[in-house]
């Protein structure tokens, strides 16, 4: 295979405690972790069951389901069983289904302390089932569930009122000796939701999940989880990430890997460098990028492809890429390696490529 460099990254991770959300190590020694969470009704454990493997596929390495009913509560042992990824289940007001969740095998419970106020004196409970089970449980505060006690008294959902909530919660597991915690203060603006995690981050040593809660539609949520989570990442404050948008959760998970691989957090795979077309352009930029990615899609191997417009910076990017095209005339220049190994119409370049580039995937060693 190619021997590859470890690639460098913005920061060291911020030292934390470490979980075990079933295989998934959660904490600083371990790579960041991808959620998303299914939008199928959780009672009906084959459509569950099946937008999970989709999730699995696109790279997803927790998957979170919602349990707002018995049926759901009851759907959790078949669907924890049989998942393959970990399965966190997602509980608002009811403490009995946090039980019946640890009791399905799930191997994390998430909880909101601003809509489990009942639970106060459920904690021990609670602390007891999930150390007997060795399951974690995230404290996921968000700013449209706060407690109502600390929106009085901060007058909104402020960061210090978010990180107060969270750790006042932890602060009552603590009591009972457990310390499986992960923490979440999810807010729809990237600012406050960067200060939070800040804050947190100063104020404990628990792992944290980072996430722009109720971010929007693709691309604006896209826009605000990228820019959010390169802040905190940035700072090494982050150890499991789940980018919310209001599309199918697949996305997020394309999404929220892409962050990751751009900031070297977890392996490049396929890096498509293409120009943003100008004046000059000499082929059809913007068709032969989108061909080419269409055609490498799912790609497994850390291959980079340059496409470019013209002869301006097409040679010395696609010298640098693993293989590339520099287009001029109606013509690519076929570079592999840093060598061209030939020219080609235009009509036939994005077949070129990829060939090109299934011939030097063959060439990794198998991961
Ligand atoms: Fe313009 Fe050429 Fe640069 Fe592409 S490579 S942006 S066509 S100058």
């Amino acid at each position: 295979g190619i021997p590859s460099m470890p690639a460098p990254v913005l920061a060291p991770r911020r030292p934390t405690r470490r979980l075990q959300v079933g295989s998934v190590g959660v904490g600083s020694s371990d790579p960041i972790s991808v959620q998303s969470m299914t939008t199928t009704l959780t009672s009906d454990i084959n459509a569950t069951l099946q937008q999970i493997a989709e999730l699995a596929t696109a790279g997803c390495d927790i998957v979170r389901v919602a349990c707002p009913s018995q049926d759901d509560a009851d759907a959790l042992p078949a669907i924890a069983a049989k998942s393959p990824i970990p399965v966190i289940a997602d509980i608002h007001f009811q403490p009995r289904y946090v039980f019946a969740a640890i009791e399905a095998g799930c191997a994390a419970v998430r909880v909101n302390p601003g809509n489990i106020k009942k639970f106060d004196d459920r904690v021990k409970d609670i602390a007891r089932a999930a150390k007997d089970h060795g399951t974690p449980i995230r404290i996921g505060v968000n700013a449209g569930s706060l407690d109502a006690r600390l929106l009085a008294k901060h007058g909104r959902a402020t960061p210090e009122a978010l990180v107060e909530s969270a750790l006042w919660e932890a602060s009552l597991f603590a009591e009972h000796d457990f310390h499986d915690l992960k923490i979440s203060v999810k807010h729809n603006d990237p600012v406050v939701m960067v200060r939070a995690y800040e804050l947190l981050a100063e104020a404990c040593d628990y792992p944290l999940h980072l996430g722009v809660t109720e971010a929007g539609p693709a691309f604006q949520g896209t826009v605000k989880s990228a820019v959010a989570f390169g802040a905190l990442l940035r700072q090494g404050i982050g150890d499991t990430v789940r980018v919310s948008l209001s599309a199918p959760p697949v996305e997020e998970v394309k999404v929220a890997t892409q962050i990751l691989q751009s900031l070297n957090l977890r392996p490049r795979k396929l890096d498509i460098v293409s120009c943003p077309s100008c004046g000059r352009a000499q082929v059809d930029v913007y068709k032969l990028a989108e061909e080419v990615t269409a055609g490498l899609e799912g790609m497994e191997v850390p291959l980079r492809v340059a496409v470019m417009g013209c002869v301006v910076n097409g040679p010395g990017e696609a010298r640098e890429a693993d293989l590339g095209v520099a287009s001029g005339n109606g013509k690519g220049q076929i570079f592999v390696k840093g060598e061209v190994i030939r020219t080609v119409p235009e009509s036939k370049i994005v077949e070129t490529l990829i060939e090109e580039a299934l011939r030097l995937a063959d060439t990794f060693a198998p991961t």
